[in-house]
């Protein structure tokens, strides 16, 4: 059956139950556009012939605005996916903070027992082509598009890349070129957080958190 005699077949079923003839889709189709799941994003040409992604605000701000070439000038660490295709850099050469995560979200996602995280301000990264080749994924709500908290790996080859917070961004080192071992100490994490959903055990010295930091027991292990 062709797509044409789908249609029309579709719309004397409408016409039947009182719907206009002028609706293209099936109810169906309508109830799933309504749900929010749907991909919004409108791309229009400029007079320059560039894509604007219309109610994309996100784009043009920390960490996805096209960096200055006097930001790449000052750039202390450089760092890509696995494939290339997503090029970084960071203007600070230690992180606000750096911590190992044990929970079973970060298991999940990374395919590890644990997630290496180092948190900077969104001003601190930069990514090369903006948001280019990045991919979303909200692990609350289980969607794609980009909403906040959002987890950001390469579209092409998956590698995580980050977790984007409201204020500030969870970067994994691993995918960061350190110069030296000495550079890598400086995102050594100070901590482990949900260690009670750990699946080895790290007797570093290091403070260790039963959840969150902070916001639940520290253990009394070494
Ligand atoms: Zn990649
Ligand atoms: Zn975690």
């Amino acid at each position: 059956m062709s797509s044409t005699s789908v249609i029309e077949k579709l719309k004397r079923t409408h016409n039947e139950v009182g719907t206009k003839s002028s609706d293209k889709f099936p109810p169906s189709h309508r109830v799933d556009q309504s749900n929010g799941e749907h991909d919004t994003t409108i791309s229009l040409e400029d007079e320059h012939g560039r894509i604007e992604h219309e109610g994309q605000q996100w784009r043009k701000e920390s960490p996805y605005r096209i960096p200055t070439d006097e930001e790449k000038r000052d750039a202390k660490y450089t760092g890509e996916c696995n494939c290339g295709r997503i090029r970084l850099f960071l203007s600070r050469d230690t992180p606000v903070a750096s911590k190992f995560c044990h929970c079973t979200d970060c298991q999940s996602l990374h395919g590890a027992p644990l997630q290496w995280a180092a948190i900077f301000h969104k001003s601190d990264l930069h990514f090369e082509e903006g948001a280019k080749g990045l991919a979303f994924y909200h692990s609350e709500k289980k969607h794609t598009r980009h909403e906040l908290p959002t987890k950001v790996s390469c579209a092409f080859c998956h590698a995580p890349i980050m977790d984007e917070g409201r204020n500030m961004v969870l970067m994994f080192p691993a995918i960061v070129k350190f110069p030296s071992e000495e550079a890598k100490k400086a995102f050594y994490p100070s901590m482990h957080i949900f260690y009670s959903k750990r699946v080895v055990d790290i007797p570093d010295g290091k403070t260790k958190w039963s959840g969150m930091d902070e916001k639940s027991e520290q253990l009394d292990l070494p």
